[in-house]
């Protein structure tokens, strides 16, 4: 069983520490017997409702004030569920993973909204918040069961200074996450450069590839080549075994967790 999680890319020692809090309970619902799912889920949900990041509860303004919310959560069993712009839905990841059970993969705007009233989501409205000039707060979270099973998750108000309507890599398969029976990676930071690249995706696919000598070197590998110097992008990652990792090109608060 293992767990590793983000808080964004950029400098953050509040985040740090509130990350943190996310993992252990991850950890803790692991050992009392809960799903690589349920653990991914009610973790990313504690780090929505937290105002320290850019994600439910404190997303960030849209140029227009608006606060629009992405998630996605994607299973080792290649199932996946994202949640794009969401008005008034201070956990997107829920209705994210609601989708896992459906055989619909994503929802957007005010359909996603909808959908989630019929299926009984909270809805209340997200106050949100100015974003941090040069940082990215958003999280993500993977966790890796007792029965080797992984899930991502990942929530976002989107990266800061864009505009309603604006889709970034959270909710985009491969490019802010991507997972298969045998590793799963998410991304943070500019969205745009993530997309391009199709980050999460490439990490796999190299990591896979016989020549390659670890994942952490895929990690490396794929921020360094594939994306823009000047643009702050930072990876998550795990596999079937070991601990997750973490690697980003500027400061991004990380946490693990592994069984002993
Ligand atoms: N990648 C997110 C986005 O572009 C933002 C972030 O990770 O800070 O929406």
């Amino acid at each position: 069983m293992a767990v590793v999680a983000h808080g964004g890319a950029g400098s953050g020692p509040a985040r740090q520490t509130n990350l943190q809090v996310a993992v252990d309970l991850a950890s803790k619902l692991l050992l009392s017997g809960a799903s690589a799912v349920e653990a991914a889920v009610e973790a990313c949900v504690i780090l929505e409702d937290d105002p320290v990041f850019n994600a439910g509860t404190g997303g960030v303004f849209r140029i227009d004030g608006s606060v629009l919310l992405d998630a996605s959560i994607q299973t080792s069993d290649g199932r996946l569920g994202f949640v794009i712009a969401m008005k008034e839905t201070p956990n997107p990841i829920r209705v994210a993973a609601d989708l896992l059970d459906h055989n619909i993969n994503g929802l957007t705007g005010d359909g996603a909204r909808s959908w989630a009233d019929d299926k009984g989501h909270l809805r209340r409205q997200v106050d949100g918040r100015p974003p941090t000039e040069g940082d990215g707060d958003t999280v993500g979270i993977i966790v890796r069961d007792s029965s080797g099973f992984m899930a991502c998750a990942t929530s976002t108000g989107g990266c800061s200074n864009r505009p309603p309507g604006r889709v970034g890599d959270v909710p985009l398969p491969g490019s802010g996450f991507w997972v298969n029976e045998r590793m799963a990676v998410a991304a943070t930071g500019e969205g745009e450069d993530i997309t391009r690249a199709l980050l999460s995706y490439r990490v796999v696919e190299m990591a896979e590839s016989d020549s390659c000598p670890s994942l952490n070197h895929a990690m490396n590998w794929c921020l360094e080549n594939l994306i823009p110097t000047k643009a702050s992008v930072g990876l998550i990652a795990i596999g079937t075994e070991g601990p997750g990792e973490g690697l980003a090109n500027t400061d991004m608060p990380w946490a693990s967790w592994i069984e002993d």
